[in-house]
């Protein structure tokens, strides 16, 4: 039995593939996108948030830890991370619900079975499940067994994945996936490696092979002004795609709703200043795409 770590099973999902979707998020990934709106998504195992506008400063949690990692300063519980080893009492003890566990073991026939009970929906919008993460393709095995209990029960697949994974592993689960929705964000590699941590050799080599062994790969340009919306980018991104066998190119507009997590997390979010794109500025970016005559549709 494949267990794995998953963050969140968001049902009714409808942008993360055709029709009515259930989008299972598994934890970790490797890169460190400046933008990246599921910051609890990056580490591999489970951890703490905290909501600091819940908390009554009762010190209950600090009472109750069992390795000392809470202290009360000035009211509000202050956690050592180094300390803590994720046992969860505090969060069972807190009044307020002002602590949090981000990430759950959970067996692949358990989330199966919180996927099946959707199964009307999928069938009437033509929906279906999609992995995301995270880097879904980084818990390999779990996502394996996740793949074969959807295809036994004819559940319709997709797999987010940002690319940044060992052509071995990708090929091994091309086979099983009925859709792949790849990220693609900068081709200067300088660029790439400032803005998510990681070189795009990879990414773009990955995605060349895939699109000669799979023949359904939605590709996903979010689009990040003053990051990635210069027309170099896009054009190289056009030249790029254009040579390969890709069945769509979704353009996506940055948005910001992520932002309390950091905060939640006790993390930086580097791109407080940013505001999403403008329909003008998505009409003029998707008007250069389709010059490269890729099928081209802009989301929500
Ligand atoms: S999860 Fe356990 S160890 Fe960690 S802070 Fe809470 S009580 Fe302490
Ligand atoms: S138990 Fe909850 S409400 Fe009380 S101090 Fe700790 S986090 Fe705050």
């Amino acid at each position: 039995m494949t267990t794995g770590t998953v963050f969140n099973i968001q049902r009714y999902s409808i942008h993360d593939g055709p029709g009515i979707r259930t989008t299972v998020f598994l934890k970790g990934c490797q890169l460190n996108c400046w933008w990246c709106q599921n910051p609890e998504s990056r580490l591999s195992g489970q951890e703490m948030i905290f909501w600091g506008d819940r908390c009554i400063g009762c010190g209950a949690c600090s009472t109750i830890c069992p390795s000392g990692a809470i202290q009360i300063k000035n009211g509000i519980p202050v956690t050592e991370k180094e300390k803590c080893i994720l046992c969860g009492k505090c969060i069972e003890k807190c009044p307020a619900l002002a602590r949090e566990m981000i990430g759950e073991k959970l067996t692949a026939e358990e989330v199966i079975k919180e996927i099946e009970k959707d199964l009307i929906f999928y069938e009437e919008s033509g929906g279906g499940v999609t992995f995301s993460g995270g880097e879904p393709l980084g818990q390999t095995e779990f996502l394996e067994g996740l793949l074969n209990g959807c295809r036994e029960k004819k559940i319709h697949t997709a797999v987010d994945t940002s690319g940044y994974i060992s052509w071995g592993i990708l090929n091994k689960i091309s086979p099983k996936v009925d859709l792949f929705l790849y990220d693609l964000k900068l081709m200067d590699n300088e660029r790439h490696k400032k803005y998510t941590g990681v070189s795009n050799e990879i990414i773009l080599k990955n995605l060349e092979k895939l699109s000669s062994v799979h023949n359904n790969i939605f590709v996903r340009f979010p689009v990040i002004p003053g990051i990635n919306d210069d027309y170099q980018n896009i054009r190289e991104i056009g030249e790029f795609l254009s040579s390969l066998k890709i069945a769509q190119l979704n353009i996506l507009p940055y948005h910001h709703i992520g932002i309390d997590k950091y905060k939640r997390l006790g993390k930086k979010y580097k791109l407080v200043d940013i505001q999403p794109p403008s329909k003008e500025k998505l009409s003029e970016v998707s008007a250069i795409l389709k010059k490269f005559n890729l099928n081209v549709k802009l989301r929500g």
